[in-house]
């Protein structure tokens, strides 16, 4: 038996029966023991997890990391430690970076800085050459890397026909293409969501038509072609319904939705103020319970945080000229617990947070190792691997920006109390946050 380096004392492990008041014991990067009490010599590391869940570390479907190209907002380093003290134990870097992963050279780079960072690193490539959407990026190529999941995030690919080709090729391949669902004719010159607030601020307004037009001819992509397609941070009404009766018609469709998407509305930019800036824009109330009821009913697979760091002086300017994004990692647990734990029970919303984006990443046990990564979602056994989540849901997480380990500080939360928070991460059987501290 491999010897115990460290002990979870204390706390209930989620399982989809429930909550099971248990002790965890890790050796190595995997869980050796699990039982009632687990006494060991005091050399080994014991974790307080008294009233805390015990769960498979988080995994981010959408995490902008800013290496290379803008590492004054972030950098895998910094980024990756925002998210252990999230609870993530891996994050899927997205491919919008200058340049952009578009190639394997790019993408070995990354994942090599991953491979020291508090978090696991797992990269998704373009699907279109400098993500201009006009010729496709070398998917054969990035895919023998262990690369997953295609998009050209931060743009949707606007040629439906250069679209049927890559889901063409990508079906070959066994990978999976994520989409940023925008019209750019539609958004065109846009800055928040058209609706009453966009008339009332006097800004240029994004219809919810440019998001659902996209949604509806990949829809009917996926099933001109067969292959299967991610919708990423669905934030409209119309969105989730479409991506609901694409389920129920059996099409291989999986969808992801951003916190911020589940609690902030348009109304928000009322003094504007570019931290509540974000693409897809924050919606109306209808939008926002369309896709708390498409996380609760099972048509959104993931809550994905679109962690998108800016440096102030960038970020801090007029709205209209501001660019958009927020950060996320380190509020999405909190947030998440707080909107959906009086719906969904612990098991259904660690699901959503771990497992569910683990299978879509190719994070799971079978494809993990392929791709040289550890595996991550669980399931807490024996032998499982010692990527786990130690959350407190009756502490509180108090949002002060200016001591987040981003680099960057624009999260729309400041000042704003959020019930629970994460108490410790372990990555690969190492203890990388003790007490809400990160360890390196
Ligand atoms: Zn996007």
């Amino acid at each position: 038996m491999t010897e115990i380096s460290v002990v979870v004392r204390g706390g209930s492990v989620v399982t989809p029966e429930g909550l099971r008041r248990i002790d965890v014991a890790l050796g190595g990067s995997t869980i050796v023991g699990l039982a009632e009490t687990i006494e060991v010599p005091s050399a080994v590391r014991v974790l307080d997890a008294r009233g805390c869940l015990i769960a498979p570390g988080l995994v981010d479907l959408h995490t902008h990391l800013r290496q290379p190209g803008r590492e004054e907002a972030e950098t895998v380093e910094t980024g990756a430690r925002a998210a252990a003290l999230g609870g993530y134990t891996a994050v899927l870097a997205m491919p919008n970076t200058e340049p952009a992963i578009d190639a394997a050279g790019v993408a070995r780079d990354v994942l090599a800085l991953g491979r020291t960072a508090p978090a696991e690193v797992a990269v998704s490539g373009a699907i279109t050459v400098g993500r201009a959407g006009q010729a496709l990026a070398p998917l054969g190529e990035l895919a023998e890397l262990g690369v997953r999941i295609f998009t050209d995030d931060g743009a949707g690919v606007q040629d439906g026909a250069l679209m049927r080709r890559a889901l063409d090729y990508a079906k070959g391949l066994g990978v999976t293409l994520a989409q940023h669902c925008e019209d750019d004719h539609l958004s065109s010159g846009g800055a928040m969501h058209e609706g009453c607030w966009s008339s009332r601020l006097g800004l240029p307004g994004i219809p919810a038509a440019a998001e659902e037009s996209m949604v509806a001819r990949d829809i009917q992509l996926v099933r001109l072609t067969g292959a299967p397609v991610h919708f990423l941070h669905l934030s409209t009404a119309g969105s989730v319904e479409l991506v609901r009766q694409a389920k129920a018609e059996g099409l291989p469709v999986t969808a992801e939705a951003a916190p911020h998407h589940m609690l902030l509305t348009h109304a928000e930019v009322a003094n504007y103020d570019p931290v509540f800036k974000v693409n897809p824009p924050l919606r109306a109330d209808d939008d926002v319970a369309a896709v708390i009821a498409g996380l609760c009913d099972g048509t959104i697979d993931a809550i994905a945080t679109d962690h998108a760091p800016h440096a102030p002086e960038v970020k801090d300017v007029p709205f209209d000229q501001a660019p958009p994004g927020m950060l996320g990692l380190q509020t999405a647990l909190p947030l998440a617990w707080q909107v959906l734990s009086p719906r969904l029970s612990p098991a259904r919303i660690f699901a959503l947070m771990s497992s569910q984006p683990a299978g879509i990443a190719g994070l799971r046990v079978t494809d993990a190792r392929r791709a040289g990564h550890s595996a991550h979602g669980g399931p807490i056994e024996l032998g499982g691997s010692a990527n786990l989540c130690v959350f407190d849901p009756t502490a509180s997480t108090v949002v002060d920006p200016t001591r987040l380990a981003s680099r960057s500080r624009n999260t729309p939360y400041a000042g704003r109390t959020f019930t629970g928070a994460v108490r410790h991460t372990i990555l690969r059987g190492e203890p990388v946050v003790i007490d809400a501290v990160a360890q390196r």
